[in-house]
């Protein structure tokens, strides 16, 4: 063993203060936070999860994100409708945005939080260092997710102003944002530290 973790040590650490606190101890005194050595039920949180945001992700591709109402009919337009309408229509990189944040982007997270739990699951040590990569990565984008959502707001408003159309959100709407939050709950839900904690001696995992 090259250096002693808090589990090692038999002690937990404030993630909010940093004050160091025996492990029995559960809240810090010095800042009232709750104590814990991992977060609790990590894994099986994030799996939850990030599974929930997978099969959401399915209606969210496959039904139609919007409904366009006009003089000639009604018209429905999944996802992908809508990254091929603006490629044809010489506008590729709109469909190109659409198609990152909404197809790519959603189901490269979920991946990586799968790939983050084998890690977990099947102690592949050598591995974390990369899993702490991607992780970063997700959770940086993390913070653009409702790009997606803005996304939709251009399509309608472009569609609408070429096509004097009433244009309405269509179901996918409603499990895309779903599977936006989930993602977002399953990455602050995965604790990085239990990928390194497997040459150390275990006393919590969940
Ligand atoms: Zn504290």
């Amino acid at each position: 063993m090259r250096w002693r973790s808090d589990i090692d040590a038999g002690v937990q650490l404030c993630l909010h203060c940093r004050k160091l606190h025996p492990l029995e101890r559960q809240r810090c005194d010095r800042c009232g936070s709750h104590l814990f050595q991992r977060k609790p039920h990590a894994v099986i949180k994030t799996f939850s999860l990030a599974l929930s945001a997978l099969l959401l992700l399915i209606p969210a591709n496959l039904l139609p994100m919007m409904v366009v109402h006009s003089l000639v009919g009604n018209d429905a337009g999944t996802i992908m409708d809508g990254v091929i309408y603006f490629l044809e229509h010489g506008e590729a990189w709109i469909g190109i945005v659409i198609f990152i944040a909404s197809v790519f982007v959603p189901f490269f997270k979920v991946t990586t939080l799968f790939y983050l739990l084998f890690i977990v699951y099947f102690r592949l040590r050598d591995k974390a260092h990369g899993g702490l990569r991607l992780y970063r990565i997700i959770h940086f984008i993390g913070k653009w997710s409702m790009l997606d959502i803005f996304v939709v707001a251009l399509m309608v408003g472009v569609v609408q102003f070429k096509n004097l159309a009433t244009i309405v959100t269509g179901p996918a709407a409603v499990a895309f944002m779903l599977a936006v939050v989930a993602t977002m709950f399953a990455t602050e839900a995965f604790d990085t530290r239990l990928m390194f904690d497997h040459e150390t001696q275990r006393s919590t995992h969940g």
